[in-house]
């Protein structure tokens, strides 16, 4: 939390603890990701009574972590995927201070370079913090922006860029795609090609599926509008070891119960609320979080007919799910040279939008590597429209383009994950997403699909709804709820703020 000009959301005021009520709440997070936990944590911190329902048997969501065994009975450690942990992610981090003050579980990566298909790369190394020096010394150093191509560019549609502010964006921007708003501004194509190709396949969707508005509200947090920077800490080790397993014990020291393995599959209202799981167990309580993915929760709300109103349901059913993405992690009996990235993110080369090397930071693969000699790498494939049989054969094939030191290693092992359970962020969809707050005063909505008016996306947008949601119910009880932090709510410069006021023509 280095930037002086970040934004602190204050909590509304009420008894410190529910020891202050005449009876302690007791309330249901379902879904124990990063928004669960999240919830769970800001309403066990004032004495609510909490029981999280999560269907898997491991936490932490889409950042989940577990151990696996290979033929030979080795544990391979395994998680969901690499995940970058930005400096900006206030509310996430704050949640992770609870288990650690000082954040010893993260790690910088001190760069993480980015390559397209003609071998151009971007680096995010040594430039300067404060915007909007970093995005003028990056464009200068890269090679996919030349000078004449800044000079081409159309400042006053591409003004909302360095302008954004939280809704208004989505007036502005969001019935448009990321490709088009692009190409409408005359961003330089090897540019488009390589950095925002990288960071939308980040929504897990191609430029042109995503909304222009949150590709701007991304550039707002992670470049022009926040001076924490662009470079990112990882975990140190396997997910559940690094974060979930102690952040579990912490909440059950303050008295939440964990349910895992059990599917929350209904929700009654009358005459209290009741949540009904697979596991045949019913819970009643006073308050409820669905912090689930977006086809977890179509389903308990389709299930639910009491739960809600009717326009509140359809706007549930509209959500969308972003297409599948596949995780391919490879334990190989060689290593990669010492000179590669921990992170390597790529454009133009599908059907592959990243490489990490694993034990350049993660405990396990670490010792892994020491005892065999070998290399952990994991492979990412977003926005998976066809899937095909060949698919990791054309993953592994881009891998020894980049990497061909590896190209005759053996895989020891493997294992491949396909999923679908990000949201989708498509044009037009943002007016519709629901909101923390439901027609239900004691039931809140919380995870990186649910809308929140601030400058937040993907993990952050988890932790910072999930702070919400708590703090919903909080209020409802009469008990104080937690401040949250972001990135200023809106561009820094106040000359480019006006320039966007001044025209305010949609972007066509
Ligand atoms: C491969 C990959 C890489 C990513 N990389 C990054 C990154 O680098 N940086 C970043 O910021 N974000 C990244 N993300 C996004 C990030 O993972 C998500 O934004 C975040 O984890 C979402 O958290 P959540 O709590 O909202 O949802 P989830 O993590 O999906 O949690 C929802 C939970 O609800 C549970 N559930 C669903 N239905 C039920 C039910 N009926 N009963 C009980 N439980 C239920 C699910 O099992 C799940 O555990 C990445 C995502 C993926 C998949």
């Amino acid at each position: 939390m280095t930037d002086p000009r970040r934004a602190s959301h204050p909590a509304i005021p009420g008894l410190p603890d529910a020891s202050g009520l005449t009876s302690t709440p007791h309330v249901v997070v379902v879904g124990g990701g990063i928004a669960g936990l999240a919830a769970a944590t800001g309403l066990v911190e004032r004495g609510v009574t909490v029981d999280v329902v999560e269907r898997e048997d491991y936490l932490g969501g889409r950042v989940g972590g577990w151990t696996e065994r290979s033929g030979d009975g080795a544990e391979l450690p395994m998680n969901r995927g690499f995940h970058a942990f930005f400096r900006q992610y206030y509310n996430l981090r704050n949640l992770l201070r609870r288990i650690d003050s000082g954040l010893g579980m993260l790690i910088a990566v001190e760069d993480y370079p980015l390559v397209d298909g003609q071998g151009r790369r971007d680096t995010f190394a040594g430039l300067p913090r404060t915007p909007p020096l970093n995005a003028i010394a990056f464009a200068l150093r890269s090679p996919t922006f030349r000078l004449r191509d800044l000079v081409r560019l159309n400042a006053r549609a591409a003004a909302p860029l360095a302008a954004v502010s939280v809704p208004d964006i989505y007036q502005r921007l969001d019935h448009l795609d990321a490709d088009g708003f692009l190409r409408a501004i005359n961003f330089p194509s090897a540019a488009r090609h390589l950095a925002f190709e990288v960071f939308s396949r980040s929504f897990f969707a191609e430029p042109g599926a995503l909304s222009a508005a949150e590709l701007a509200t991304m550039f707002h947090i992670y470049f022009l509008g926040s001076s924490e920077g662009l470079i990112f800490d990882v975990a140190n080790a396997n997910f559940d070891v690094a974060l979930w397993n102690p952040l579990r014990q912490y909440l059950e020291s303050r008295g939440a119960k964990f349910h895992t393995g059990v599917s929350v599959n209904q929700v009654t209202t009358e005459p209290r609320l009741r949540v009904h799981c697979d596991s045949g167990v019913d819970f009643e309580c006073d308050g409820m979080v669905l912090a689930t993915d977006v086809a977890g929760l179509q389903r308990i709300v389709e299930a639910s007919a009491g739960l809600g109103d009717d326009a509140w349901r359809a706007r549930i059913a509209a959500m969308g799910t972003a297409p599948p993405f596949v995780v391919a992690r490879l334990w190989l009996d060689r290593p990669v040279n010492a000179d590669r990235a921990p992170f390597l993110g790529t454009g133009g080369r599908p059907p592959l939008d990243n490489v990490s090397v694993l034990e350049r930071y993660e405990k396990e693969a670490a010792g892994w590597s020491r005892r065999t000699g070998g290399s952990v790498v994991e492979l990412h494939s977003y926005a998976v429209t066809a899937p095909a049989e060949d698919l990791g054969d054309r993953m592994l094939a881009r891998l020894h383009e980049l990497y061909p030191e590896i190209r005759d290693a053996k895989i020891v092992d493997e294992r491949v994950l396909t999923r679908d359970d990000c949201p989708r962020f498509a044009p037009g969809d943002h007016a519709a997403r629901p909101t923390v707050t439901t027609p239900h005063p004691a039931v809140a909505l919380a995870g990186d699909g649910i809308r929140i008016d601030l400058p937040v996306a993907l993990m952050e947008r988890a932790a910072t709804t999930g702070w919400a949601a708590a703090n919903r119910l909080l209020a409802h009880y009469g008990l104080a709820g937690h401040v949250l932090h972001t990135v200023p709510v809106q561009g820094r410069s106040g000359a480019l703020r006006r320039l966007a006021q001044l025209d305010r023509r949609p972007v066509r």
